[in-house]
């Protein structure tokens, strides 16, 4: 008998092929049904009990990036499912580390990122009678409220469907977090390395198209065709689904304005004719037919209704969305069209393409005015060589990298250096901007920037508030251990909002500030990165520059005045303030 005939005898009768081991267990049917799912990288933090799966798989090809704190970890497992719609993979120790990657969990859900939360446990037995083990927590039922879905897998031999279940919990439908509980005693049990094989499920359309109903595509065109004054907000679900052509030729075909929301800006350039970016105002309050791709109403865009929205009942809204309940979530929906991006702007643009007037010129005209007229007012601000720098200077700057590098990853977060870049940094491409989403949550600088430059292979400029950036901040010793091509610029105004408030009492610093003119820059210089210390737009942009080109990390505290800032940036009206407060300090 030949080798061939050998072993083709001993698979048709069950035995083990010659490359398939005797033996398996938890730990490597974990990294296979990982593998065997196209899962490149994993985000990590070592400990107890998953040491070794984090070493395992990295012997076994894997990526494996291990953080500092388990948040950024998370928030970087999230990024990359909204860069690559595949599920990003945290893995953490349990109970504390779990809880640390619990709130990238929850916000990856509320961003409708796909994320699989793996963390280790604690001996099932123990943890439900109570009887104190090392680091005992009913994990799975903390998860479950903050998540999309959560399994817990207590025999090796279910490994291969606990992936597959996550994997497509994840990313079906509306995308979101999910959570993976693998007790410890899992990671050791031993089974036999055939039944381990077939163990395993490959997950076949994970994330199946799902086409909209035609009489919902038709009714959505009759409103269309009736507007006098449409509008398209693209929102980041737009971005999320890569179907960048479809909504580039609806937007053209149809010669309808549109405003991106934050995360959705580059799915056409900022710089777009039928861009109404810069004339939002203008743009929500006085449209008449909005269609929203992708986009939720929620508080960021102040729930479909009031002042922004100009007079009640001036607007018919066509939402287009891959949850069904999304609709009405606010105010009423006249066409909900239910179906993934693709499939429902595809089926659009089909009706558009038969039967089309255009847009109307008149609404064309009075919004490319205020735009025009926002731009122009804008400018001259963006242009001072100041010191020390105001946001508008040091943005100016930033704008002018972005504009020469358009394929470069801007991840952004602060309050004034968030809501004052998003406006002013004009975006070319899509998935280029990453920002605090949904929640406006801070912290996520650091792991973005590291999953970016991981996921993607491109640079990335984190332009970061100072209290945003502490948040993550010893994550830069990862960004200078991966060498990852990362330039952060602090915007550093010596505190929240401002760097001057005072403690009225004059006993200790005031609550919102920092120390002052804190040299941010040492601390990349302490990891082997590059530190840059800069006080003019002009330094601020050679030091990019450089950054951009030598692919370094690099670090540059950029010096801005403590009295620039507003408090709470755009969202100051979110902020309650007392009307008793006492005068003094
Ligand atoms: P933004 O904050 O940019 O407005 P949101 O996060 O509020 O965006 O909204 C994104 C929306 O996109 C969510 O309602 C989500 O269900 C939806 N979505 C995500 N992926 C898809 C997809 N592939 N097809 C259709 N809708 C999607
Ligand atoms: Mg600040």
């Amino acid at each position: 008998m030949t080798a061939l005939a050998q072993n083709i005898d001993a698979i048709t009768a069950g035995a083990v092929p010659h490359d398939e081991p005797a033996l398996t267990d938890g730990f490597h049917l974990v990294i296979d049904a990982l593998k065997l799912n196209g899962i490149e990288t994993i985000y990590n933090v070592p400990g107890i009990p998953i040491t070794d799966l984090g070493r395992l798989a990295q012997a076994e090809g894997l990526r494996v990036i291990s953080f500092r704190h388990e948040q950024n970890a998370g928030n970087a497992a999230a990024i990359a499912g909204f860069l690559t719609k595949k599920p990003g993979i945290c893995l953490t120790v349990s109970a504390p580390g779990f809880l640390n990657g619990l709130t990238a969990l929850a916000n990856a859900t509320t961003n409708c990122f796909p994320m699989i939360l793996i963390s280790g446990s604690s001996e099932r037995e123990i943890v439900d009678l109570q009887q104190g083990d090392y680091e005992e927590m009913d994990q799975l039922a903390i998860a479950k409220p903050l998540c999309k879905a959560a399994f817990r897998v207590l025999h090796a031999a279910d490994i291969g469907i606990g992936v597959a279940r996550a994997i497509r919990a994840a990313v079906s439908g509306r995308p979101g977090g999910v959570y993976l509980d693998l007790p410890a005693k899992l990671f050791s049990q031993v089974i036999d390395g055939a039944l381990g094989a077939k163990s395993l499920v490959k997950v076949i359309d994970a994330a199946p198209a799902q086409l909209p109903a035609p009489a919902a595509i038709a009714r959505a065109l009759d409103v269309l065709k009736s507007a006098e004054r449409p509008l398209i907000i693209l929102g980041k679900g737009a971005a999320y689904a890569q179907a960048d052509e479809a909504v580039r030729a609806l937007v053209e075909e149809s010669g309808i304005p549109y405003v991106p929301m934050s995360m959705a800006k580059g799915l056409l350039p900022d710089t777009h004719p039928l861009s109404a970016g810069a004339a939002r105002s203008t743009a929500l309050k006085d449209s008449d037919v909005v269609l929203l791709v992708g986009a939720r109403l929620n508080w960021l865009l102040s729930h479909g209704k009031g002042k922004t929205w100009g007079e009640p009942g001036s607007k018919r809204f066509i939402q287009i969305d891959i949850e069904p309940r999304e609709m009405d979530s606010n105010v009423e929906i006249v066409a909900p069209v239910v179906g993934d991006i693709g499939s429902c702007v595809e089926a659009l643009l089909d009706g558009i393409r038969k039967d089309w007037k255009g847009a109307p010129s008149h609404w064309l005209e009075t919004l490319r005015g205020k735009r025009e007229a926002n731009i122009a007012k804008m400018a001259p601000k963006l242009m001072k060589n100041s010191s020390p720098m105001c946001f508008h200077s040091a943005l100016g700057a930033l704008r002018t990298v972005i504009k020469e590098r358009p394929d470069a990853i801007l991840v952004n977060e602060g309050a004034n250096t968030l809501d004052l870049a998003r406006g002013i940094i004009d975006m070319y491409q899509p998935r280029k901007r990453l920002d605090v989403g949904t929640w406006g949550v801070m912290g996520i600088g650091m792991g973005f920037a590291v999953a970016a430059a991981v996921e993607t292979g491109k640079p990335v400029l984190a332009v970061e508030g100072d209290s945003a950036f502490g948040f993550s901040g010893m994550e830069v010793e990862t960004i200078c251990r991966y060498e990852l091509p990362v330039c952060i610029v602090i915007f550093n105004n010596n505190g929240i909002y401002r760097g001057t408030d005072t403690d009225p009492t004059g006993r200790d610093p005031g609550t919102t500030v920092f120390v002052k003119n804190s040299r941010y820059d040492k601390m990349m210089e302490a990891f082997g990165g590059v530190g840059v210390n800069v006080t003019t737009p002009d330094e601020l942009k050679r030091a990019v520059d450089a950054a951009m080109d030598s692919g370094k990390p690099t670090l540059i505290n950029a010096e801005i005045d403590p009295t620039a800032g507003s408090e709470s940036g755009n969202i100051g009206s979110l902020n309650p303030q007392s009307t008793l407060k006492k005068k003094g300090g």
